[in-house]
């Protein structure tokens, strides 16, 4: 018997107990390798020291005051920490607990900005097609993924959605990755002077597209030009780095690599490696100085902003990266599991593709390699090879089927920047293992 609302009925999940770095212990003694960082969140892995010792220094001290009455150093020492190595002119953060709520924090911060600026005819955001901005009401009416959106779209926002940028399957092979990218912009210009440029507040994206896609980065010069779209326009971008960012792509915030900055940026995900629910939106000087020198506050806040012990978490969590050199280590561990998938799948007559930047890597598998023809999404391949894996003792995050039936099934790999070479080899060895299981299992 159970008393909590599982996602998968009870009986089907095993128990965790303990953690030792990469792997999870089941009540059983099971060992499961970690090669997903559960949803691309656990990238110091499950027993990490230094930060379990920063969050129980913190509760002894002080576990949380509300920040309706104090500031508190946590979250201070975080927020300086964080914007003295972000891009551009992201120089203040606001601390929720979560993704979800950091997109519907980023998007009444965007509205408000307008308001205050006498711009309150403003009320559009646009996104793209398959992309998941979260749960929460506001998140999942930008979002763009019919199966998740059906069951409540009479309750959601209006949306406007453009293309994904989604070469593999949406770029014809004669078209240049430079044109494919110009060819998006201007379909985002087109939109937005379809709605009126003066009643667009955003545009939303995911710098490297997570679980609905699997991985799936920008072409070159992509986020330029919808950069440039936007300026054109006075649009705000809002880029969400929930699950690519805070290092997990080998840069701490994923469009340093496309050379571009947001207005507001959204993280959740690795900023608390899992340690603690903490998320950050962070944000442009001038939007603050526009709503503070306005009517002089965010109209919004949850009880839970800045919490001190969620703030002290992840503030250890981001300057182990720093003092272990965990970038770099992405960036080389990254490579090598690549290369690892490439040697093993490259060829494989099921694997499309393989795709992704650091340890951010999707694997795409297809019916047909030639026409790129997915399975049919009634075998629902993503949920056996989960399956498969775990009971090879292997996490990884495979998702499909779901998407417009324009995506294949595929497999997400996002493990703890600690995993060692040998760790690499059991990913790959147990990987082969799973989707050979599930493929033999739809007689394949
Ligand atoms: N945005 C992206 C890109 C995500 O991947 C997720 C979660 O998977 C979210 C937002 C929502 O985050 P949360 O589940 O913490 O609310």
């Amino acid at each position: 018997m159970t008393a909590i609302l599982h996602r998968q009925p009870r009986q089907s999940l095993p128990v965790a107990v303990g953690g030792d770095g990469p792997y999870v212990i089941d009540s059983n003694g099971k060992r499961y390798l970690d090669a997903s960082g559960g949803a691309a969140v656990s990238c110091l892995g499950h027993s990490h020291k230094a930060v379990v010792e920063a969050i129980k220094a913190q509760l002894d001290q002080l576990p949380y005051a509300h920040t309706g009455f104090f500031a508190n150093r946590p979250s201070e020492e975080l927020g300086e920490h964080l914007v003295a190595r972000a891009p551009g002119d992201l120089s203040k953060v606001y601390f929720v607990s979560g993704g979800s709520e950091a997109n519907e924090t980023a998007m009444k911060l965007a509205r408000q900005y307008f308001y205050e600026k006498g711009e309150p005819q403003r009320r559009h955001f646009i996104a793209r097609r398959q992309s998941y901005h979260g749960n929460t009401l506001g998140a999942l009416s930008i979002g763009g993924n019919p199966g998740r959106r059906a069951v409540y779209e009479p309750i959601l926002l209006p949306a406007n959605h453009v293309s994904p940028c989604f070469a593999y399957r949406e770029k014809p092979a004669a078209e240049s990755e430079a044109a494919y990218a110009q060819r998006l912009a201007d379909e985002l210009d087109a939109k937005i002077r379809e709605l009126g440029p003066e009643t667009v507040i955003g545009f939303v994206a995911e710098t490297v597209v997570g679980a609905t896609l699997g991985a799936v980065e920008p072409v070159p010069g992509y986020l330029k030009h919808i950069r440039e779209v936007c300026d054109r326009h006075g649009v705000l971008l809002i880029l969400d780095e929930i699950m690519s960012g805070m290092g997990r792509t080998g840069h701490l915030f994923a469009c340093e690599e496309d050379g571009i900055a947001p207005d507001i940026l959204t993280c959740a995900k690795g900023l608390g490696a899992g340690y603690q629910p903490v998320g950050a939106c962070l944000l442009s000087g001038a939007i603050h100085d526009t709503i503070v020198g306005g009517s002089g506050a965010f109209q919004h806040g949850f009880t839970y902003i800045g919490h001190a012990t969620a703030c002290a978490g992840a503030l250890e969590v981001q300057r182990t990266i720093e003092r272990e050199g965990l970038l770099d280590r992405v960036r080389h561990q990254g490579a090598l599991l690549r290369q690892g998938l490439e040697e093993r799948f490259g060829n494989h007559p099921h694997v499309g593709d393989i795709r992704g930047r650091g340890l951010f890597i999707g694997v795409e598998l297809v019916e047909d390699r030639a026409t790129k023809q997915p399975f049919d999404p009634s075998h629902r391949l993503f949920a056996r090879i989960k399956a498969q894996a775990m009971d090879h003792g292997l996490m990884c995050y495979p998702n499909g089927g779901t998407v417009d039936g324009q995506a294949g099934d595929h497999v997400l790999l996002a493990p703890p920047f600690i995993i060692g070479e040998q760790q690499v080899q059991e990913i790959l060895d147990r990987l082969e293992g799973a989707v050979q299981g599930a493929l033999h299992e739809i007689g394949v």
